[in-house]
């Protein structure tokens, strides 16, 4: 029997208005595991309206205070850890290993981070003349709608909610309709942890209809979105129709770059992590293995070796690793890349199709695949695949390595591996992306910031630079001159 989930507005579970709902199913299964309220443009009127009274009740709340209850969130949301990582992988067939392990675990290290980095925001004084003085104090956007994906359903959120409730603003979240659940969870910890109701509202339904009538509404003050790149674009159009500023955390078909004097091992095993973490839905997954001609051979042999250990099935077997695709049409997208490489003349080296067990029979499962002899003009490696294909390319020269790495659309992130830092460090100048690792792939830290170039979007999440895009600077001036007259009134009289 399926579970029913209703919106969360105002710190309490309400209905859609029409009391529509949608199903969300088990990806491991095709078993519908909850119906879930479809909201409608009444609904966002709502959120908004509840977003609104909060607002400046929080904004006025000392930063020192936001500061705690974040503290406490992220405590209280460790208390629903295991609730949390199974709901996640009921609803988005990520193997519980990994959100046990990772996910919530980091979900509550990114809410203390933000409770301590927000307690060093200041202002600026500025001595403009000799009797007057300017001041600098940072303060909330107001209203933001927070749009996420289904990649990391927990994690996607935390990382901007952390950065826009901290700063003193109250938030309405879009959360994906694949994978709402762990959403609404956390919104309900939230008000268990103290947050005043009003502060973290969650509107389910489409994201068309839901999604864009949050971007458009004018009580909305700003838009932070993680998605697709064509969905991206599609929010910067209707937000501009009010000059509303949005962030924009987009898609990307990243590079791995592989140097001649590089630990083989070391970039094989590495490549593993950068290619199949998450069955590789991950925006900054390496797609594309860019390996130099003389250990090419060897590197692909080695990779391949290692990828056929990885363990597909059934996610909530702890010894999972890769789990489904979150729903049959992202499946159908993969196969069709699959397809695509497979005709434009890349060498099946691994995979190629769904698997042939009983245990995964009923999901949407995608092997991991792996192609050799790929080029970059392929539509594979071109294109953003989400999903756990990757193709390896051969080069001669670094910077016949670098022109590969560049040219996609995108420009979200990039590695070089080598044992020679002169010549990483001087490769990762000439990347077009927002992060370039030498010798990893894929970490990212609270500390560190977040965020792509060219059709991978703008703006960031994480570090100390996110508290830029949910506050923004007033300026206030001090006039302590005497009298009704001021020197500069004679520039008229
Ligand atoms: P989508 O763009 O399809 O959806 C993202 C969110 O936007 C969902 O909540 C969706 O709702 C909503 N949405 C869809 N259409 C609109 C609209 N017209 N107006 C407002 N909201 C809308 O992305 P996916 O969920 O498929 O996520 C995968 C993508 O996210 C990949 O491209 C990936 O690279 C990117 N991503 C980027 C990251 C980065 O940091 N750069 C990090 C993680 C992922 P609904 O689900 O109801 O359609």
């Amino acid at each position: 029997m399926a579970d029913t989930y209703k919106a969360y507005i105002g710190g309490e579970y309400v209905d859609a208005t029409g009391g529509e709902t949608f199903p969300v199913d088990n990806p491991a299964t095709g078993e519908v595991i909850a119906q879930v309220a479809k909201c409608t443009k009444a609904d966002v009127d709502k959120a908004v309206e509840a977003a609104q009274a909060a607002a400046m009740d929080w904004a006025m709340t000392p930063q020192s205070q936001r500061s705690k209850l974040m503290l406490k969130l992220s405590q209280v949301l460790m208390q629903h850890h295991e609730e949390l990582a199974v709901l996640e992988t009921q609803e988005h067939g990520s193997p519980i290993r990994k959100t046990m392990g990772f996910d919530v675990p980091q979900c509550a290290d990114f809410f203390e981070y933000f409770s301590g980095v927000s307690r060093a925001m200041t202002g600026e004084t500025l001595p403009v003349g000799p009797w007057c003085t300017s001041l600098t104090v940072r303060e909330p956007v107001g209203v933001v709608g927070l749009i996420t994906p289904w990649n990391f359903p927990a994690l996607m959120v935390t990382w901007k909610l952390g950065a826009a409730l901290v700063t003193g603003n109250t938030c309405i979240i879009k959360p994906p309709s694949v994978a709402p659940l762990t959403t609404l969870k956390l919104a309900e910890i939230c008000t268990e942890a103290g947050i005043p109701a009003g502060c973290v509202n969650v509107i389910t339904g489409p994201g068309d209809t839901v999604g864009e009538a949050l971007v458009a509404h004018p009580g909305v003050d700003r838009i932070g979105f993680t998605g697709d790149t064509s969905t991206g674009k599609r929010i910067m159009n209707v937000a501009s129709a009010s000059a509303k500023p949005v962030g924009l955390e987009l898609g990307g078909n990243n590079a791995m770059i592989v140097l001649p004097d590089a630990d083989l091992e070391a970039a094989a095993e590495g490549a593993i992590f950068a290619s199949f973490f998450n069955s590789g839905q991950v925006c900054a997954a390496a797609s594309r293995l860019l390996v130099h001609e003389s250990l090419y051979d060897a590197f692909v042999e080695k990779f391949v070796e290692k990828a056929k250990s990885l363990r597909i099935g059934d996610p909530m077997n702890p010894e999972t690793v890769i789990g489904p695709a979150p729903y049959a049409a992202q499946r159908d997208k993969v196969l069709y890349y699959i397809e695509s490489a497979k005709k434009q003349g890349a060498k099946l080296m691994l995979g190629g199709g769904t698997p042939d067990a009983s245990e995964t029979a009923s999901g949407y499962y995608v092997e991991p695949t792996i192609f050799a002899d790929a080029t970059n003009d392929m539509e594979f490696m071109q294109e953003e695949i989400f999903g756990p294909v990757v193709g390896v390319a051969r080069f001669s020269d670094p910077m016949e390595a670098v022109a590969m790495a560049n040219d996609t659309p995108y420009g979200l992130s990039a590695s070089v591996w080598t044992t020679d830092l002169r010549a990483g460090l001087g490769l990762a100048r000439f990347l077009k992306v927002g992060t370039v690792w030498l010798n990893e792939h894929l970490m990212v830290f609270c500390e560190t910031p977040w965020g792509g170039c060219k059709q991978s979007g703008f703006g960031k999440d994480l570090s100390t630079m996110v508290l830029d895009e949910y506050t923004h600077v007033k300026h206030i001036y001090l006039d302590m001159n005497e009298g009704p007259v001021k020197p500069w009134y004679g520039i008229l009289k």
